[in-house]
């Protein structure tokens, strides 16, 4: 029997913490916000493995789960995605509205732009580009915590220059991407040690070739050929690389090591969520988007992938435990993506199929410009896949009217489009307050709409048009439509202590910078982003 007293300590301990859960008192800001963005995570990925985890993603399943986040825009690209995930805003805010977009009234040769260059620089072109970030219309969370003089450290690193820079902004401390072999900055940036490490692990690393992964149980039911054209098969893929294979580096966990190891040395060596404010560090995890790209999502390819990141995000959190940082994670992805229509038609989706190539804006233009008897390119669109279009300027008025009536006829009549809209569309519809699972196929659009930056009518694939055609190589599959499976993907929060819950609702990417800048009392004027606090606000 207890005693007396021991039953009166344990009832008024009862009381205590009673009164406690009614009352929480407001938990000290973290001093350091992680954030890693998984490329091509889709939501569809994530239900299908989430299961299996055991690792990092075991743990980050333990905070706020959002399974259902979206990129709520129509052009699910990665330049787009990972600009609206530290922003608050959608891309048609942000300015980045896809991987890249045309401006025939640009001042070089090249009209097409990539999305994070700086086209006024002498002798540059979009696939000889120099990484800017004046294309961004909008600072991200840590460009603000730097510009309030809070002393905070912003820091990205990345497989993917669109991804640094979309998630660091105009201001970050540290920058550094993989190009080609290693991990580089702005031209002239001196490079820390950790880098100077970082690029002689990698060269150590590419100087030898990497061996089968062997193959986890749980992917075993996904070992099976795929054939998508002559000698090109997937859904057997171990993973291996041959010495100096770049592209399979990139299609590998082993890249996504070498960015989450240079991300811990850079915490360690700028001592990162150990100064006077919360300091930002974005991590940018690319492979898992190679993989998806080069197999299809839907093979042990990308089983291998996601299982290995699971224990590569367990090890990274293990260390930083180890710091002693009280740090929040928040995980999410720029978009989903889809499998290959060869697998999809084994698995019950038998109108899966590839876009045919006549599609492009230059095909088009050269077609109606033959018709009408006009010198020019009479059509730009965008040579990394964006729908939209834009009609040259050089024409009259007159030229203009009739080009635009023969082009919208054409992508309205053809069997792969479900939608076109034209500026003028675009122009006359709101984004809508409702939940963005219920948006209509304009009010994606409308999203990633740029009334100076984006074209003058843009078109839409019908569901299950997967915009890459059997002979793409190296690709085979991947994203870019206004459907879910590219557009939905998962937001997790994840902190040591906190509460954890599950919310099936649909919420969107742009949430997750409010929410994080209520976490750390960071005051945001109304209006100033388009996403909204999501707990704890
Ligand atoms: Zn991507």
């Amino acid at each position: 029997m207890p005693s007396l007293k021991a039953l009166i300590v344990a009832a008024s301990f009862a009381i205590v913490g009673t009164a406690a859960a009614q009352t929480p008192a407001q938990p000290a800001p973290p001093k350091l916000i992680v954030t890693l963005a998984v490329d091509q995570f889709s939501a569809d990925l994530f239900a299908a493995y989430r299961q299996y985890f055991t690792g990092g993603f075991a743990r980050l399943l333990t905070g706020a789960v959002f399974p259902s986040g979206y990129q709520s825009h129509a052009n699910t690209e990665t330049c787009p995605g990972h600009s609206t995930i530290l922003t608050g805003a959608r891309p048609g805010r942000t300015g980045i509205i896809g991987n890249g977009w045309s401006d025939p009234r640009a001042k070089r040769d090249d009209k097409d732009i990539y999305c994070l260059e700086d086209e006024t620089i002498a002798g540059t072109s979009s696939r000889k580009y120099v990484v800017s970030p004046v294309h961004l219309r909008v600072p991200t969370l840590g460009d603000r915590l730097k510009a309030a003089g809070t002393g905070a450290r912003n820091v990205a690193v990345s497989g993917k220059d669109r991804s640094a820079v979309a998630m660091a902004g105009h201001n970050a401390d540290e920058i550094w991407w993989w190009s080609r072999t290693q991990f580089v900055s702005y031209a002239g940036r001196a490079e820390p040690p950790a880098v100077t490490a970082a690029n002689a692990a990698l060269k150590q690393l590419l100087s030898a070739p990497r061996a089968p992964s062997d193959l986890p149980d749980v992917c075993r039911a996904r070992d099976r050929d795929i054939p998508i054209a002559p000698k090109i098969t997937v859904g057997r893929g171990r993973l291996a690389r041959d010495v100096g294979d770049t592209l399979r580096h990139q299609a590998s966990p082993e890249a996504d090591a070498s960015v989450l190891d240079l991300g811990l040395q850079l915490v360690k060596d700028m001592k990162l969520g150990q100064g006077p404010a919360t300091d930002v560090l974005a991590l940018g995890l690319s492979a898992s988007d190679y993989v998806g790209h080069v197999f299809g999502p839907g093979g042990t390819e990308m089983c291998i992938q996601l299982l290995a990141l699971d224990q590569l995000l367990a090890k990274f959190f293990t260390v930083m435990d180890a710091t002693g940082i009280d740090y929040v994670v928040a995980l999410t992805a720029d978009h989903g993506g889809q499998d290959v229509p060869e697998r999809n038609h084994l698995h019950g989706a038998s109108d899966a199929q590839r876009v045919v190539g006549d599609l492009p804006a230059a095909k088009v233009g050269a077609e109606i410009g033959k018709q009408l008897k006009l010198k020019g390119p009479v059509l730009y669109g965008d040579p990394f896949g964006v729908g939209d279009v834009w009609i040259d300027p050089a024409l009259s008025k007159r030229q203009r009217a009739e080009v635009l009536k023969r082009a919208l006829a054409f992508y309205r009549g053809h069997r792969h489009v479900a939608a076109v809209f034209t500026r003028e569309d675009l122009l006359a519809v709101q984004i809508p307050r409702s939940p963005p699972d219920e948006w209509t196929l304009i009010e994606r659009a409308r999203a990633g709409f740029d009334p100076e930056r984006s074209g003058d009518f843009t078109f839409l694939l019908r569901p299950r048009v997967l915009s890459v055609e059997a002979t793409s190589q190296p690709y085979t599959a991947g994203h870019g439509s206004p459907w879910d499976y590219d557009r939905r993907v998962p937001i997790v929060f994840w902190r040591k202590g906190m509460a954890g819950f599950e919310q099936p609702f649909a919420v969107e990417t742009v949430d997750i910078m409010p929410t994080l800048a209520a976490m750390i009392g960071f005051p945001l004027k109304p209006g100033d982003v388009d996403g909204r606090c999501l707990f704890g606000c």
